[in-house]
């Protein structure tokens, strides 16, 4: 069987994306990618119910190489952004607070620093019929320079390295949607700056430096 390793692994996420209640029924879809190879989820099967043989594998230009089911509607979503840079996983479902923002806004605004290991505030991309190059050109527009970007009134979709990098950073993305609505229900959440956003970038790439105790000329220790 080609990609056994990577079929078994859309089986094992597909069925946390589905007990997550990341997905519902047979929305959603995931895909890992090998050299030029992708496997792929099939359409119509819900993802806790996905066994390794029923995930099909297709070649980066969407010929089918393995499997009799369908792959995923969503095939050329995935494939574009394949195309577009050197990601190794799709995940791609219907979550609820992503889905929310997804069909209210036309950007989640950056409310959460952590934000930034997605690249970024994330856009809404435009909306087109699901399953189209139209859809899937817009998504790839929308994730020029990030992991994550959401449908308009459809869902959203993460990219990342592997498949449990792009399942965690699905679960980021809809935990910032969830914050998001659940403040705005409580009050005018406050954005975070582009200078804000700056400065914390900058944190992460220059992290203080905690100095030894004995040694330190400046912060104090608890005994002090
Ligand atoms: P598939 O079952 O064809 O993957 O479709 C699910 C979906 O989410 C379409 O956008
Ligand atoms: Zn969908």
């Amino acid at each position: 069987m080609l990609l056994a390793d990577q079929r078994r692994l859309l089986c094992e996420y597909g069925r946390r994306a589905a007990e997550t209640g990341l997905v519902v029924g047979t929305a959603g879809n995931l895909s890992v990618r090998e050299g030029d190879l992708v496997a792929v989820t099939p359409s119509g099967v819900p993802l806790d119910r996905l066994e390794p043989e029923a995930c099909p594998v297709v070649d980066v230009a969407g010929h089918l190489v393995e499997g009799d089911l369908q792959p995923s509607s969503e095939t050329p979503m995935h494939l574009a952004v394949y195309a577009s840079g050197d990601a190794g996983a799709v995940v791609h479902t219907h979550s609820t607070f992503g889905t929310v923002v997804a069909t209210t806004m036309t950007g989640l605004p950056p409310i959460h620093y952590t934000v930034l290991l997605l690249g970024g505030p994330v856009r809404v991309a435009e909306y087109a019929t699901y399953g189209t190059p139209e859809l899937a050109a817009n998504v790839r527009a929308a994730l020029e320079g990030r992991t994550a970007a959401l449908l308009a009134n459809h869902g959203g979709v993460t990219v990342g390295p592997d498949l449990p990098g792009a399942f965690e950073a699905t679960r980021l993305l809809e935990w910032l949607c969830e914050v998001y609505v659940r403040a705005r229900a409580v009050g005018e959440p406050r954005v975070l700056t582009e200078e804000q956003l700056a400065a914390v970038a900058h944190r992460a790439f220059h992290p203080p430096v905690f100095p030894v105790r004995g040694d330190s000329p400046g912060f104090p220790t608890r005994e002090d």
